[in-house]
């Protein structure tokens, strides 16, 4: 059976002499894994090799036993071309790509999700610095980590339920706890690290991300690189050319 779906291009690996194995994300389906033949071929029906980014119509045919299906058509809409014209935008895009590859799975669709990879990429693509490259990346952390249930408790302290205010003087973050905790709380957490008041305000209400400073959207990717390398237990590979301290 054939199917069709929109997809972007997370992965590319050559798999003999013309042909490619592709792992799309996929609107409709999620993380699907394919071998393109003869994608490689300057005369393919794909158009030549399908590189990172790529997004537009494919069509492939059921799983077969290894674990890959087969790519039919791909037609690219979007290309993202203009991503690779600068290293900052470039970096944080792919460690958009490498957390979806890391944290969602075969078959589980999240429309949500792949809507805001693509507003990465086509904003990325557009925006003028680290700084507003850094704003979108956390946006789309967030949407990733509401989307797969792993969003951390921002809006109070996960041990003694006490809720975010300004009454708070330290805040501090636990990964191995998922979330805030505060100066009562905190020494029962080895693994906590105190973050600003700035970072708090930010953590536990987004929409101020986009008034905030450089420092605290600093601070607040290098918490979100490390809570993700957390939950996936190694490190992002793509990380190091994202976090520069
Ligand atoms: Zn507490």
């Amino acid at each position: 059976m054939l199917t069709k779906d929109r997809g972007i291009c997370i992965r590319a690996v050559d798999y003999s002499e013309t042909s490619q194995v592709v792992t799309f994300f996929t609107r409709g389906q999620g993380k699907l894994s394919a071998i393109a033949k003869g994608s490689k071929r300057s005369k393919s029906s794909f158009g030549g090799p399908i590189e990172l980014f790529s997004e537009g119509e494919l069509v492939f045919s059921d799983t077969g036993r290894e674990g890959l299906a087969t790519l039919t058509e791909f037609e690219e809409g979007r290309g993202f071309g203009r991503l690779s014209g600068n290293l900052v935008c470039l970096n944080c895009a792919s460690l958009g790509i490498e957390l979806v590859r890391e944290l969602t799975d075969e078959q589980d669709s999240h429309p949500g999700l792949y809507d805001g990879l693509v507003r990465l990429l086509q904003n990325t693509e557009g925006c003028r610095g680290r700084l507003d490259a850094l704003k979108l990346l956390i946006m789309f952390e967030v949407t990733l980590l509401q989307e797969v249930g792993l969003l951390p408790v921002f809006q109070r302290c996960v041990s003694c339920k006490r809720g975010y205010d300004s009454k708070w003087d330290q805040v501090y973050f636990s990964s191995s706890a998922n979330g805030f905790v505060c100066r009562d709380c905190e020494g029962g957490f080895v693994d906590k690290v105190r973050i600003s008041r700035e970072c708090g305000d930010v953590l536990s209400d987004f929409n101020r991300l986009v008034g905030a400073k450089q420092e605290t959207v600093e601070r607040i990717e290098e918490l979100l690189v490390s809570y993700f390398q957390n939950v996936l237990g190694k490190p992002l590979k793509t990380a190091r050319y994202v976090i520069t301290s």
